[in-house]
């Protein structure tokens, strides 16, 4: 049995919270203001998921590097290997905001998209 400390970062109140684990199992989540920190703790501890915000090579654009981000969060486990697809790709200006860079990235059902608009110099 293991005892975990986070931190919710769900809202600004940054509750502190203890979750008591048995390999891969939530025993207790302790320290949560509301229901939602006991979501995030279970989540963080069984399946962390992040957001990836990167930037991909643009050619014929009013910048080098266009920024990217995924519609929603991923596995954190997949963190690496969609850096790998992201590194992969390059697009040709003109790009606008919420165009599809990628369909779904490392295989996890998620779109990578365009941050901004960028124009064609
Ligand atoms: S447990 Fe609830 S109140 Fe506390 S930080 Fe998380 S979301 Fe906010």
């Amino acid at each position: 049995m293991i005892e975990k400390e986070l931190i919710c970062v769900t809202c600004p109140m940054g509750c502190r919270i203890t979750v008591t684990m048995e390999g891969k199992e939530v025993l207790s989540v302790k320290g949560n203001t509301c229901p939602r920190g006991e979501a995030y703790a279970r989540q963080e501890c069984v399946q962390p998921m992040r957001i990836l915000t990167s930037t991909v090579r643009i050619t014929d654009g009013t910048h080098r590097v266009l920024p990217v981000i995924t519609e929603k969060e991923i596995p954190l486990e997949k963190m690496s290997e969609a850096m790998s697809e992201v590194r992969e790709v390059t697009v040709s200006a003109p790009i606008e905001v919420n165009d599809v860079i990628i369909e779904n990235i490392a295989g996890t059902g998620v779109r990578l998209i365009a941050s901004r608009s960028m124009a064609r110099l």
